[in-house]
């Protein structure tokens, strides 16, 4: 028997975009967007985002199994899209950080 050496599968939550174990996604997923709403509503109104859509990937690959990096794919370039840029750097942030980083990035040309 051949020897393969097997990464579990993970899947890429698409809100905050880290990675997660095909059964621990499924707890992690209803807390994250808790957690986002949370976060949401404690922001300025001009930051505030809306909600965000699980990816939509029906890509089955040829053994029968959900196309993991399309999805893994797609989920990332929705947490992505959460981002926010920073007005004076242009570096992007998720809100809270953002928040955080504005106190310290200050345009160069300050009065
Ligand atoms: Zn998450
Ligand atoms: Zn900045």
């Amino acid at each position: 028997m051949p020897t393969m050496i097997r990464r579990p599968p993970t899947i890429v939550c698409y809100i905050c975009g880290r990675e997660y174990g095909t059964k621990s996604i499924s707890i992690h997923e209803p807390q994250c967007l808790k957690k986002w709403h949370n976060e949401n509503n404690l922001l300025p109104k001009e930051l505030r985002r809306p909600e965000p859509k699980k990816p939509e990937v029906r890509t089955i690959t040829a053994k029968g199994f959900y196309d993991l990096d399309a999805l893994n794919e797609a989920a990332w370039t929705s947490a992505q899209s959460q981002l926010v840029p920073c007005n004076v750097c242009g570096r992007t942030f998720l809100p809270d950080r953002l928040i955080v980083h504005q106190r310290s990035c200050k345009p160069k040309a300050s009065k």
